[in-house]
């Protein structure tokens, strides 16, 4: 892909992926376009170099993989990302009838967003609905997204708490729930019926659901030299959109290893799910790829020996307004190129040894790179890497492009560090 296309890539990648589950769909809709086959986990599988294949866990995590020309001993070549961030999730038997016939929904915050730029902007509803089948175990899963706005978070007016600029804190259960409709006169089911109305299935059909709010606003360029971008969800999907931008862009490239795109599930709660990177999902797919190419337990291990892991999250960028919150010698700008993370209780999977290697690939990629490392005073997140170290004993490095504002609904990134990403990924996928 063209350098002054990625952009533009990046921000329709955005707009058709409000929530996991659209990501997901999103990223097995490029897969497929280039070639790539669906592989079930059930099935007996026979795999040889070349082959190009993915695998979906619950429909919010997906492992794409390139087979490699080596012996099935060879090393992998991985990047992993999350799909989710951090949002509101309606709850069961969710409407609430309000004076008046106002109707606003139940919610539940997913991971930990920044509950204040929530309010007041137009939002709409997007995820899975599980339909009724013939075989109760196997209910049909469907993803949907309304892409008219349906919903707003109205704030309080100031005249109500003169002292909102002060400082206000806020209830997840009563400050922070959308309004749908000003004059209702069955709530009851009215989720129920919309999902069935953009589904075109019957109500009854709809069993459950897995669905969140997200921002109708687009991924948009900003800045005088138009050289940042403003998006929900940039944390993570600009790392997956990344790590499929360069996995599909040297897809042709005949390689040793076997090139993996991990693009895990539930990172903002703790990755503590079967689609998570705390799961043994990765390494069970990893472990099945050498299976089905004749290769034997001894042989994975050899494998894994051999490999190494890209794990992209994003960064923090030194933040203009809050210098003072930063480490004092490492400030990462947006512009200046993806981010080694660095924590020296281990945080992060990054050591000396993966930070050189990572270092080096950006060198040969001609891409800047600069480090992340917390405040001594400041505790930092966690991320994928070390959660999925503790699965599969990989040698690998945490890294991620820096973002302003990160679980914002309104995160920032430079245009710049995006392509710089994808080509220090490229680089990698191509070795
Ligand atoms: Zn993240």
């Amino acid at each position: 892909m063209k350098e002054e296309n990625i952009i533009k890539d990046l921000c329709e990648f955005m707009d058709a992926s409000p929530v996991n589950f659209l990501a997901v769909d999103t990223v097995c809709g490029r897969l497929r376009d280039a070639g790539f086959e669906e592989l079930d986990m059930r099935a007996e599988w026979s795999l040889k170099s070349g082959d190009h294949r993915y695998v979906v866990k619950n429909g919010s995590a997906v492992f794409a993989f390139i087979v490699g020309e080596g012996a099935p001993s060879a090393g992998f070549h991985i990047i992993s990302a999350h799909s989710d961030s951090p949002c509101f999730r309606i709850k069961p038997h969710c409407e609430i009838a309000c004076e008046g016939g106002a109707v606003k929904l139940n919610t539940e915050v997913y991971g930990g967003p920044i509950l204040y730029t929530w309010f007041d902007r137009p939002l709409s509803i997007a995820g899975r609905v599980m339909l009724r089948s013939d075989n109760p175990l196997q209910p049909e899963a469907r993803t949907v997204m309304f892409r008219r706005p349906l919903l707003v978070i109205p704030h309080l007016a100031i005249h109500f708490n003169r002292a909102v600029n002060e400082g206000n804190k806020l209830s997840k259960q009563k400050d922070m729930l959308p309004v749908i409709a000003l004059d209702c006169k069955e709530s009851k089911g009215m989720i129920r019926k919309l999902v069935a109305e953009e589904l075109d299935v019957e109500p009854d059909r709809i069993i459950d659901y897995d669905l969140s709010l997200y921002s109708t606003a687009k991924a948009q360029v900003v800045g005088a030299d138009e050289d940042m971008l403003c998006s929900g969800r940039l944390d993570d999907l600009s790392m997956v959109h990344a790590g499929m931008t360069a996995l599909l862009a040297e897809a042709d490239v005949k390689s040793q290893n076997t090139r993996v795109l991990a693009v895990f599930d539930n990172e903002e709660t703790g990755s503590g799910t079967k689609q998570g990177a705390a799961s043994p999902v990765l390494e069970h797919i990893l472990r099945s790829v050498i299976y089905a190419r004749g290769g034997s337990e001894r042989d994975f291990m050899r494998a894994v020996a051999d490999s190494f892991m890209i794990s992209a999250d994003n960064a923090h960028g030194v933040h203009p307004n809050y210098v003072e919150k930063y480490d004092p010698t490492n400030h990462p700008v947006l512009g200046g190129g993806p981010c080694i993370k660095v924590n020296a209780n281990c945080k992060y999977m990054t050591d000396a040894d993966s930070a050189a290697v990572f270092a080096e690939i950006c060198r040969r990629a001609g891409v800047p790179v600069q480090y992340f490392v917390n405040h001594s005073d400041v505790a930092g997140g966690s991320t994928l890497g070390n959660i999925l170290t503790s699965q599969i004993p990989l040698r690998g490095v945490d890294m991620g492009a820096p973002l302003w504002a990160m679980h914002s609904c309104c995160e920032t990134a430079s245009c710049a560090d995006h392509i710089y990403t994808v080509k220090a990924f490229a680089e990698f996928f191509g070795m």
